[in-house]
């Protein structure tokens, strides 16, 4: 089990700075809600992270209900560190997030102060880490202030339990609330982290233009959507595939027919720019405007490999740019 790193592990990758802070970020992203929980192959897992850390991944995103069972991706997570990365901490951001879920009664999810604070110390516990780098509050809390919800993650910074605080999932006007009132405590708001892909465009309906506004980096998840933006689907639905599974979010009743129209036009286009679709989806996100990095998940070293062709794929041409668009209209 002894790893020693490429040393070549950053010549081929590239960083963007995270918003205005000074911290940069690769653009791509490695997330680890599936495929790295208690249920899946911990070599296999194993295999996949430190590939990506010898391709110049340095990010790795968590959350405290990952697995399954909840909470096993950072036990995974914490053990591959321990036993082939702790060296290398310096080099690694590691992203844990609460308000999902995780344990019985009313502190076991949302955005309370008593939620987020326990469940960050449980994360650390997992991971057998004494911080981690970026602390997100993982969706909003109708019923929570927003103002509890922000002291609870100015807190994580202060007591340098994390170093920087993020939002995922917020809606423009409450991250634009949220970013003002860390700004208050000189706790900027580093990064929220939205699904955006080019099935699903939410965020620039005026997320975009608030993070460009108040300076903070956007990180896309679920940017091939699920595996849906790639070559997986193309043929019919695979049983060793997120939908084929059937484990998580994405089921064979979500891949429709008008679905995979799209994804069949959005392939042609990428086949004659000679990459793959993954390669396509991933360039094109990385491409707009507000967009640090992408965050994506692998199955297999083999789909990470092709993700990460896209950090040196071509620009979009205009007319490219509105023939993407086309392919997406609905019929
Ligand atoms: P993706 O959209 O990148 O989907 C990943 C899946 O796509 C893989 O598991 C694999 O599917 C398939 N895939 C990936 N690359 C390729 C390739 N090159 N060729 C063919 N198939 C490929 O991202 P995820 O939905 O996994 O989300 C990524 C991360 O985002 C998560 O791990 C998590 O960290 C974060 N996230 C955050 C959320 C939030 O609320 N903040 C919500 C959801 C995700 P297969 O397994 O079938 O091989």
């Amino acid at each position: 089990m002894n790893f020693a790193p490429s040393e070549s592990r950053y010549e081929s990758s590239a960083f963007r700075r995270c918003g205005r802070s000074g911290l940069q970020l690769p653009i791509i992203a490695l997330g680890l809600w599936h495929n790295f929980g208690g249920a899946d192959d911990f070599v296999g897992a194993r295999a996949i992270l430190l590939r990506a850390f010898d391709l110049g991944i340095t990010h790795f995103d968590l959350a405290n209900n990952y697995g399954p069972p909840p909470g096993s991706a950072e036990e995974l997570f914490g053990k591959v560190l321990k036993t082939d990365l702790a060296a290398w901490r310096d080099e690694i951001v590691v992203s844990t997030k609460a308000g999902y879920r995780m344990w019985p009664g009313p502190y076991g999810e949302w955005g309370s102060r008593k939620s987020l604070l326990a469940s960050l110390d449980q994360s650390l516990r997992r991971m057998n880490l004494d911080y981690v780098d970026i602390f997100y509050s993982h969706r909003p809390d109708p019923d929570t202030p927003l103002e509890e919800t922000v002291g609870a993650l100015v807190h994580a910074v202060r007591s340098g339990k994390a170093l920087y605080a993020g939002l995922s999932n917020y809606p423009a006007d409450m991250t634009r609330r949220a970013a003002a009132l860390l700004a208050t405590e000189a706790v900027p708001l580093l990064i929220h982290q939205a699904r955006y892909n080019l099935l699903d465009r939410w965020i620039e309906g005026g997320l975009a233009d608030a993070l460009l506004d108040v300076g903070a980096g956007c990180i896309a998840f679920s940017p091939l959507a699920q595996g849906l933006l790639t070559d997986r689907y193309l043929g019919g639905i695979a049983e060793d595939s997120r939908a084929g599974k059937n484990r998580g979010f994405l089921n064979p009743g979500s891949i429709t027919e008008d679905a995979m129209r799209r994804v069949r036009a959005l392939n042609a286009i990428a086949r004659r720019r000679g990459q793959s679709l993954a390669c396509l989806a991933l360039s094109w996100i990385l491409s707009r405007p507000a967009v640090t990095s992408v965050l994506v998940g692998a199955s297999r070293i083999s789909q990470l490999e092709d993700n990460l062709e896209a950090a040196s794929a071509p620009g979009f041409s205009e007319d490219e740019l509105r023939e993407i668009d086309a392919a997406l209209q609905p019929s």
